[in-house]
């Protein structure tokens, strides 16, 4: 685990222009170089924990954001976003100086911080319900409030040695609890890991320290068997002519820890404990190396799955398969592009280095528009049942298919309306009956996964039966029937 080394203000001033410029080379640093001197003079006096000056630690977080490559004004509200709650700095000033999107960037993360205190007040098991939601519906307004916060929770992990015990513990648990799941839902994986690293390393300490000393020693036993493996993959992948590059990786210990809870094994009987890695050009060759490699090797049957016809709700998208290595040891292999790699590590953020403005990449997270439709329709109360079945670690998802053989991603036990909504949502207001494999349903038929679904819609008599709303499963069918009806 790395720790924060001591840096000098200047240093680190220095760090952040450097990553800044390494993605934003013609940038025009003034907005930046302000928000450090007003940030610098504002906590001017103010100490860490550790006995650095304060600076210090919005220094680090901007940092973290520069290099998950954020805009200029999510940097400068980095910069800035412990002024209002912890100095004399107000509101209008940082309007003033910096305008109206940096101020609302840190009233955001101040709000943010105070509805999280309010949350971590109440029981453990009315929190589990609501905090999720609360944070879910700051990143609605602006998702870059979420993250400015996950920077913030992360370099207050890595510098966690220098608080108590008991507040250790209160601090990891809250990240658990919280923020690593927040970082797994938008994608942001390397932020996830690393919190949730910390937070294990701080939780249980004993089982950490154990599990590294077990896990060192196996690496070094295995390290040769492994890397002859990547060889031949290399091999293989040089013979047909693919540019590729592979690596094998291990898993982080948390991951490792949690698969021996849940299977009740020893590390000695994991065999997954890595994942040997080929990055590809395209997304043909992925299906292609897939092909050469259940050829070359015996893949391990159940385990294959194809993340990049159906990727994961949080952006993830790979093909992730387990062979028999010469050996005749099971080795998963993750297959993917670099564009995958890319959004794998960074989620949500891969939109912000390949397009404008933040509406885009808002768009492209189908469950963020979910709950921007039910906020708009529903009361509170529904709202809570809906965040807790669609957020749920368990969510169940069902795949069903256009007649064109597009997949469409839905809750479990989802009816034809909420299939039909996803589509289009004229289609929805116009759906009569379906087809599911060829047999005709009514609309609120409960579709299973491989559904081929063929909506037909026509001039609908009536409004939505109650019924159908209360059976979809996704907020969009429900809100837009319901939307219908008061027309
Ligand atoms: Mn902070």
């Amino acid at each position: 685990m790395e720790k924060d080394k001591t840096y000098s203000p200047e240093y680190l001033y220095n760090e952040l222009i450097r990553e800044i410029r390494s993605y934003h080379f013609s940038e025009n640093m003034k907005l930046i170089r302000k928000a450090y001197e007003v940030a610098f003079a504002a906590h001017a006096t103010q100490k860490r924990k550790s006995g650095e000056p304060f600076i210090i630690h919005p220094l680090q977080v901007a940092i973290i954001l520069a290099k998950l490559h954020l805009d200029r004004e999510t940097i400068a509200a980095a910069l800035l976003h412990d002024t209002i709650e912890d100095t004399e700095l107000r509101g209008e000033m940082i309007k003033e100086e910096f305008g109206g999107e940096v101020l609302f960037l840190v009233e955001g993360v101040t709000k943010l911080r105070k509805t999280i205190r309010d949350e971590m007040e109440k029981d453990k098991q009315e929190r589990k319900e609501a905090s999720l939601r609360k944070l879910l519906l700051a990143t609605v307004e602006d998702v870059r409030v979420v993250i400015i916060k996950l920077a913030d929770r992360l370099h207050n992990m890595r510098t966690l040695e220098f608080q108590r015990r008991e507040k250790q513990i209160e601090i990891a648990e809250e990240t658990m609890e919280i923020y690593v799941p927040i970082a797994n839902k938008l994608g942001i994986f390397e932020i996830k890991k690393e919190l949730e690293e910390l937070a294990f390393y701080y939780l249980y300490p004993e089982e950490y320290k154990g599990l590294e000393q077990e896990l060192k020693e196996r690496k070094s036993e295995e390290s040769a068997e492994i890397q002859g493996f990547v060889e031949e993959i290399r091999r293989l992948l040089k013979g047909r002519n693919i540019p590729a590059k592979v690596r094998a990786l291990y898993k982080n210990n948390y991951s490792i820890y949690q698969k021996i809870k849940k299977r009740e094994c020893s590390l000695k009987e994991m065999y997954d404990t890595y994942a040997v890695n080929i990055i590809l050009e395209s997304f043909e060759q992925c299906y292609l190396v897939m092909g050469y490699l259940h050829n070359a090797y015996n893949p391990l049957p159940g385990r294959f799955k194809d993340f990049i016809a159906l990727p994961k709700g949080n952006l993830y998208q790979a093909i992730h398969t387990t062979l028999i290595s010469k050996k005749r040891k099971p080795v998963e292999v993750q297959i993917r592009t670099v564009e995958m790699e890319d959004t794998s590590q960074v989620g949500i953020l891969h939109y912000w280095k390949y397009s404008s403005g933040h509406g885009t990449q808002m768009e492209k997270m189908e469950w963020l528009k979910d709950i921007l439709d039910w906020q708009k329709d529903l009361a509170e109360e529904n709202f809570t049942d809906f965040v807790k079945t669609r957020l749920s670690r368990q969510d169940k998802k069902i795949f069903c298919f256009t007649p064109d053989g597009k997949s469409i991603e839905l809750p479990y036990d989802s009816i034809v309306m909420d299939f039909a909504y996803q589509i289009h949502s004229q289609i929805g207001d116009e759906t009569v009956f379906a087809l599911v494999n060829g047999e005709k349903v009514m609309p609120d038929a409960i579709l299973n996964n491989g559904d081929r679904v063929q909506i037909i819609t026509g001039q609908r008599k009536g409004s939505f039966p109650y019924a159908w709303i209360e059976k979809s499963k996704t907020a969009r069918a429900r809100s837009r029937m319901m939307q219908a009806n008061r027309r």
